[in-house]
């Protein structure tokens, strides 16, 4: 993985940081790369309330913050930036109030790398808009100025349209620290955990390359 000066990873929801780049994230802090996490929402609206229960509507956004927190503390982050979106609501926000919201983040830190979902490609309306804003803000600096924009995708079109991923990470060295990061998502994870372990335990293929790769797009701009 290169050396970045500092990364930024913008995404709307807890636990989104945690399935599909949180090795990436972890290896960029072992390298003394400073990382900020904007993470758009708390995920209030999430259906998963534990399994069986242990919370409900009134109280999960701030199991989920502190969940979120807790996934931070596992990979070393140690900039998250809660920015306050409603969860479910980001494709209707005012694009240029999210466009100015990310370009102020870009302004501040600098960053050389930035990891946001792949808009289009991204399965769930949060997802696509929260890359879409991230594109928009990137495209408006100058050429030679702009970060590299790696982005996630998983929709079931996403090869067949934007061809195979041109970065895959393989994380091996971390991969504890990415599943502890998963696991610190406890209301949403944690009856999927029980079936991943017994999997890892099982050495179960699928799951090894799964858990050990992390795929990104580098975004092509017009
Ligand atoms: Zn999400």
């Amino acid at each position: 993985m290169e050396k970045e000066r500092h990364v930024l990873v913008v995404f709307p929801h807890p636990d989104d940081e945690a399935f599909g780049v949180s090795g990436t994230i972890a290896t960029h802090v072992q390298n003394g790369t400073p990382v900020t996490y904007a993470c758009l929402t708390l995920g209030e609206m999430g259906r998963n309330m534990g399994n069986p229960p242990f919370t409900n509507r009134e109280n999960l956004p701030k199991i989920r913050k502190a969940e979120l927190q807790e996934a931070a503390r596992a990979l070393g982050i140690q900039d998250l930036r809660m920015l306050g979106f409603r969860d479910k609501t980001i494709e209707f926000e005012d694009e240029e109030k999210l466009t100015n919201t990310i370009t102020a983040i870009i302004e501040e830190v600098n960053p050389s790398l930035i990891i946001t979902f792949y808009p289009g490609y991204s399965v769930h309306p949060d997802h696509d808009a929260t890359g879409a804003a991230v594109v928009r803000a990137v495209e408006k600096m100058p050429v030679t100025a702009r970060p590299t924009l790696h982005c996630v995708a998983f929709s079931n079109n996403c090869v067949d349209e934007l061809g195979e991923a041109d970065i895959v990470h393989n994380i091996t060295p971390v991969a504890k620290i990415k599943l502890a990061a998963i696991q610190a998502h406890r209301s949403q994870t944690e009856q999927m955990f029980v079936d991943m372990e017994e999997k890892l335990k099982n050495q179960d293929p699928q799951m090894m390359v799964w858990v050990n790769n992390e795929r990104f797009w580098t975004y092509k701009f017009a």
